[in-house]
């Protein structure tokens, strides 16, 4: 813990903590050290783990990094984090990200940006890129965060770092700030393979208080490293994309030609509607986000308005000064797409694109193990660089299918750019095959 807390110190500029506990954290770790000499320590002891501030910590703040939850504390704890407590792992604080989840670069938040440990001047990613910047800065060991769409593998590629997406329902969402449900995970930051199936297989399975978590049993997800033979689906067209950054192409081209001559099958696939998966992703999570942020209304939690005079205004002006420019380009497309004049047009369709990449993605799968894309169409970009929302919203271009879709997916480091800014790759598996992924990215790392 102490050594954490150096680092943490050190480390200030980069705004990856919102938070820090360090005298519970140290009082928690003499308590922990009892235990172990006692040989009654839980598996996980010795564990120092930080949470994105979107999960709920009992008796703590959490804000979602948005001004309208400034002072909220959660008066229970995410089912997750309560299991990593219960086996003496150690949480070390809170950790800033864009506002609600939305976003790519950590710059949507009303704590302010977090920069990369890599290089400051550039963004770490999001939305959770304090938990990245955090894991990768060595301020922790693992971190929880959310992905709704990319924002644990994403911040995870461009901070150079495992991040893990499990499957949807995998691990429960209780004490999980919504963004956009159908979509929303808890996800795990950590520098192997190795250590993100242990968090894994302590937090993952069913729970009473998430009625959509799956009662799936968790399997062993650590096995040992085999020489077992896959069957990869790959993207020939990423090889030459302009789209993609040259040196990510290559990286992606020479990954793909190295799995061959390891002796796994590759096969090339193709996929039909790989122009309407961004599209689909922002109608319904943009829907979704506007119904479940409507609970922030200025009377049942955190920030009111003192420039109110009716309960109209103390709604709006509540919710004005409140949320955020995105949040609230968000919140009005999302009620746009649910409004009755437009609502089978966007939303109805939406819908209906989701279900067609969901088969088709699960067809390639029925006939490989895997599917690998680069993590993301770019390294870390620069602070200030995405101005436009369309620009932002291009970095998600290859997480969210997995999103769509309710599959897990990884993101592991793979070489790195000309600028020594690292590259990821994400693997992508069927439904509740975390062990697999684990098992693959092993032989990866
Ligand atoms: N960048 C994506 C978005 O803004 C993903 C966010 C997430 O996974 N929480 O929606």
């Amino acid at each position: 813990v102490d050594g954490y807390l150096a680092n943490i110190e050190k480390g200030k500029h980069l705004n990856a903590f919102v938070e820090v506990y360090s005298e519970e954290a140290k009082h928690r770790a003499r308590e922990i050290d009892i235990k172990i000499s006692n040989n009654t320590a839980g598996p996980l002891a010795g564990l120092i783990f930080g949470i994105k501030d979107l999960i709920c910590y009992k008796n703590h703040q959490v804000n979602g990094s948005s001004n309208i939850l400034s002072g909220f504390e959660s008066q229970f704890s995410a089912t997750a984090v309560e299991r990593l407590l219960e086996q003496d792992a150690i949480v070390i604080g809170r950790q800033n990200c864009d506002e609600f989840g939305m976003g790519s670069s950590n710059e949507n938040s009303a704590h302010g940006p977090a920069l990369n440990p890599l290089d400051p001047s550039r963004v770490p990613g999001g939305s959770s890129g304090g938990s990245a910047a955090a894991v990768a800065a060595n301020m922790c060991h693992i971190a929880l965060g959310t992905d709704t769409g990319g924002s644990v593998r994403q911040p995870a590629a461009f901070c150079g770092i495992t991040g893990l997406k499990p499957t949807y329902s995998r691990i429960s969402r209780w004490g999980l700030l919504a963004y956009a449900s159908s979509f929303d995970t808890i996800g795990i930051f950590s520098k192997s393979a190795e250590d993100n199936a242990r968090v894994l297989q302590v937090i993952a399975g069913k729970d009473g208080k998430d009625a959509t978590c799956s009662s799936q049993p968790t399997p062993e997800f650590n096995t040992p490293i085999t020489d077992k033979k896959f069957r990869i689906s790959y993207f020939k067209q990423f090889f030459t994309n302009e789209g993609i950054q040259p040196e990510i192409r290559a990286a992606y081209k020479s990954l793909v030609e190295q799995l061959g001559n390891g002796g796994h099958e590759l096969i090339e696939a193709e996929f039909p509607y790989a122009d309407y998966i961004l599209p689909t992703y922002y109608i319904l999570t943009t829907a979704e986000a506007s119904t479940n942020l409507s609970r922030y209304d200025g009377a049942h939690y955190g920030l009111r308005s003192s420039n109110t005079e009716d309960l109209e205004t103390m709604y709006k002006r509540s919710r004005t000064e409140g949320f955020g420019d995105e949040v609230r380009r968000r919140i009005m497309l999302g009620t746009f797409v649910l409004s009755a004049d437009y609502y089978d047009a966007y939303f109805t369709t939406a819908q209906k694109v989701r279900k067609l990449i969901k088969a088709a993605t699960e067809n390639i799968l029925a006939d490989s193990d895997f599917i690998i894309t680069p993590t993301t169409p770019t390294t870390a970009f620069k602070q200030n660089s995405h101005t436009s929302p369309l620009a932002m919203y291009m970095a998600d271009l290859f997480t969210v299918q997995a999103s769509i879709s309710g599959i897990p997916a990884i993101s592991i480091p793979c070489g790195s750019d000309g600028e020594n800014l690292p590259i990821g790759m994400q693997i992508m598996a069927g439904a509740f095959e975390e062990e697999k992924l684990f098992a693959f990215s092993k032989i990866l790392q």
